[in-house]
């Protein structure tokens, strides 16, 4: 039996349930799980903001816990390695984008606690191609975390090589910003944090920015013309996205990762003339999973988090909504 805490209906507290998996898969995992981080995707999945939550069904996909279970298919893990899963839990493993190492881009993509039982719970099962490898010197805390939020900006950084000496601007300083800071600024880049608040300047600074624009005090960005490489937008707000393409060099690049769903405004003419790109991504393959991990275990970068018991989860997801969290929520099973 699998226990957890299921969400029966949206916006109502979640209840645990308990039920009984199915058979293993040849190519599934059962992971017992030590720790579940909460994401933003969660509390839309438990409202159904997205329209795509059955009910009942236990969230959670930032979870790193330990191999109990293997399908007799797996071959590339064991009983008690250490792993973490994020989003993606399944892909076809035989489409274009799943054979070019872009399983994430899948359109049989499954979601770990979509249509599934998620990680707030003392077991999850999931494709084991999804179930990563935690390095030794990565605390088992802090890779759930990165498994979503880490990945999400991540991936968008090393796809555009980012480098000694790339100038970066991260836009929002929370759950995925703080991240971006310091991937990037390990990645040797030069990084600026972007926020709305002077309040964050220093804690920007601490994770390794070098620069700090409040675009509250400046909204058109007019010192900051043709500065900067690439931008990784992590805010759900709307900017002033044209001032924000006029602060990228020649063949810099616009990038969201936050979940945006307001129309980008900006005069092709200013994207041609410096063959400016704008761009999207969304989390990241297994490949890119593993070599994160591996990265933020080597750069010593991780995520800044507040812990609390799994038994608490109403607590907890309560303070992710009302954004107190510093800045990414870790529910710890004991
Ligand atoms: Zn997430
Ligand atoms: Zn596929």
């Amino acid at each position: 039996m699998i226990n957890g805490y299921a969400a029966y209906k949206a916006k109502e507290e979640l209840k645990p349930l308990s039920y009984e998996p199915k058979e293993l898969k040849t190519n599934e995992v059962e992971i017992k799980v030590t720790h579940c981080g909460i994401c933003h995707s969660d509390l839309h999945l438990i409202d159904n903001d997205w329209m795509m939550s059955s009910y009942p069904f236990i969230p959670g996909h930032e979870v790193s816990g330990t191999v109990v279970r293997l399908g007799d298919g797996v071959k590339h893990l064991q009983t008690g390695d250490r792993v973490g899963l994020g989003w993606q839990a399944g892909s076809c493993h035989t489409c274009e984008q799943c054979e070019s190492g872009h399983e994430n881009l899948c359109a049989s993509s499954q979601g770990t606690c979509v249509g599934r039982h998620g990680g707030y719970a003392d077991h999850v099962i999931a494709d084991a191609a999804f179930a990563i490898k935690i390095p030794a010197a990565m605390e088992s805390e802090f890779a759930g975390p990165l498994m979503c939020g880490g990945v999400t900006v991540f991936s968008p950084l090393r796809k555009f090589g980012v480098k000694k000496g790339t100038r970066v601007a991260v836009i929002g300083i929370g759950g995925l910003g703080h991240m971006a800071i310091q991937f990037a600024a390990k990645m040797g880049a030069e990084v600026t944090a972007i926020s709305t608040s002077d309040s964050k300047r220093e804690e920007a600074f601490s994770f390794g920015a070098t620069g700090f624009i409040n675009s509250r005090k400046e909204p058109d960005f007019a010192a900051h013309a043709e500065k900067f490489d690439f931008i990784v937008s992590t805010v759900f707000a709307s900017m002033n996205w044209q001032a924000l393409v006029n602060t990228l060099r020649p063949r810099g690049e616009l990038c969201f990762v936050g979940a945006l769903g307001i129309p980008v405004e900006v005069s092709a003419f200013s994207l041609l003339t410096r063959e400016r790109k704008i761009s999207g991504s969304a989390i990241g393959s297994p490949g890119m999973l593993e070599e994160m991990l591996e990265f933020a275990a080597t750069h010593g970068v991780r995520p800044m988090i507040e812990k609390m018991p799994m038994k608490d989860v109403n607590l907890a997801l309560k303070k992710v909504a009302d954004n107190t969290v510093r800045y990414r929520m870790v529910l710890v099973n004991d």
